[in-house]
């Protein structure tokens, strides 16, 4: 028997899963489809908040703990898998936001490097700009990775520490025994686990709820573009108006996105590739001139201001929630991972685990 069973294998249930599995744990990762193929697929890799002063103590701890962590993690990834997720430190303009010396308060507490720059130096920065008049907010640690490429790296490395992976395996009920976790159904059959861990992203809310336990988790539709672009072309990620761009070191620019209440509704809209082609174009004229490669929709687990839930069950023994991490899954998930495994094997958390719990 498997000591852990994780179910969901996006960017937290593999970060989680690999966390376990340095510790010792015998893991195994259930996943619906394929792993990683959801909202952390879809998602712009940005290792960093968009406007991180809107954020709350709880969601920038994550982040920091991240951000700090992050390069190292994807050197490891790309030597445990082969697989190289580009971490990129191409560091954030923010353009027309108005919330300059909110910028530099949280950048003096959280220790941040952050510059407000001139029209002429946001130019320089990035020479692609439409012409700037007003001031920018300059964020130049912030760094990006590619998510295909990181959620193939984090399929890798789980090979390399003997995490069990059972795809295409949908857990369709949790079975208790005494108030305590016995198993969950997979196709009819029983898994049986001692810990068990959701993580299944906008999902998570459905399968608890059959244990009647309600957290207050959505999907949040969001869609994306991505340009054939030249590389050079652009080479800062920009965000302006909650729309960005952000250059791969290929050359290809994803431009998004969109924040839409749809439900489980994955679909792509022509009213969106419309508006954001306009912002692309707004931004960086020459990408008129690029072909548009890809348009695609992914779902965030939306939870109220951002903040996850990663916890311990108080009332059923053995069962762990580690989600919600909606627009910010990809920087706050190793700091996620790290203490959801802390909990489990009842270390001394990096970090205060309280502002994440469920409040009942
Ligand atoms: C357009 C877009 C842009 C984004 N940009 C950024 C960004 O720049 N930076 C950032 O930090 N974050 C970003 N995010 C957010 C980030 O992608 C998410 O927060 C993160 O991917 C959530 O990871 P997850 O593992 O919880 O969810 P998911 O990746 O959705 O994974 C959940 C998994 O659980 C599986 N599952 C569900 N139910 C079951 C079940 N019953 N049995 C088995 N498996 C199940 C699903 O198939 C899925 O694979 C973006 C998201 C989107 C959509």
């Amino acid at each position: 028997m498997s000591e852990c069973l994780i179910v969901g294998g996006g960017i937290i249930g593999m970060l989680t899963a690999r966390e376990l599995a340095r510790e010792g744990m015998v893991v195994t990762l259930l996943e619906r489809g394929e792993l990683g193929q959801e909202s952390s697929w879809a998602g712009g890799g940005i290792i960093s908040p968009l406007y991180p002063w809107r954020y709350s103590d709880a969601v920038s701890q994550l982040a920091s703990w991240g951000q700090q962590i992050y390069s190292g993690l994807a050197t490891e990834l790309a030597e445990e898998s082969g697989i190289d997720p580009e971490w990129t430190q191409s560091g954030l303009l923010i353009l027309d936001s108005g919330e300059e010396a909110q910028a530099q308060q949280w950048a003096q507490n959280y220790g941040q490097a952050c510059e407000i720059i001139k029209p002429s130096l946001v130019q320089q920065l990035e020479p692609g700009l439409t012409e700037q008049k007003g001031e920018g907010i300059w964020l130049p640690d912030v760094a990006q990775v590619r998510n295909p490429r990181l959620v193939k790296a984090l399929r890798g490395s789980l090979q390399h520490y003997a995490v069990k992976v059972l795809e295409h395996s949908e857990v369709d009920g949790l079975c208790l025994k005494d108030q305590r976790i016995e198993a969950v159904m997979v196709a009819g059959q029983k898994i049986p686990a001692e810990h068990l861990i959701i993580t299944s992203g906008a999902w998570s809310g459905g399968l608890l709820s059959g244990l009647g336990i309600r957290i207050k988790v959505r999907p949040l539709r969001g869609q994306m573009l991505l340009f054939r672009a030249r590389p050079g072309q652009v080479s800062r990620i920009v965000l302006s108006k909650d729309r960005y761009v952000i250059p791969r070191r290929d050359g290809r620019v994803l431009v998004g996105s969109t924040l839409e209440e749809v439900g489980f509704d994955k679909s792509t809209t022509s009213e969106a590739r419309e508006e954001l082609v306009g912002e692309a174009y707004r931004l960086i004229p020459s990408l008129q001139g690029c072909e548009i490669e890809h348009h695609w929709a992914g779902l965030r687990p939306a939870s109220p201001e951002g903040i996850p839930y990663i916890y311990k069950d108080e009332k059923i023994e053995g069962l762990y929630v580690n989600t919600g991490h909606f627009r910010n899954g990809v920087v706050l998930g190793p700091a996620s991972a790290r203490l959801m495994a802390d909990i489990v094997l009842k270390k001394a958390p990096i970090m205060d685990s309280k502002p994440y719990r469920i409040c009942v």
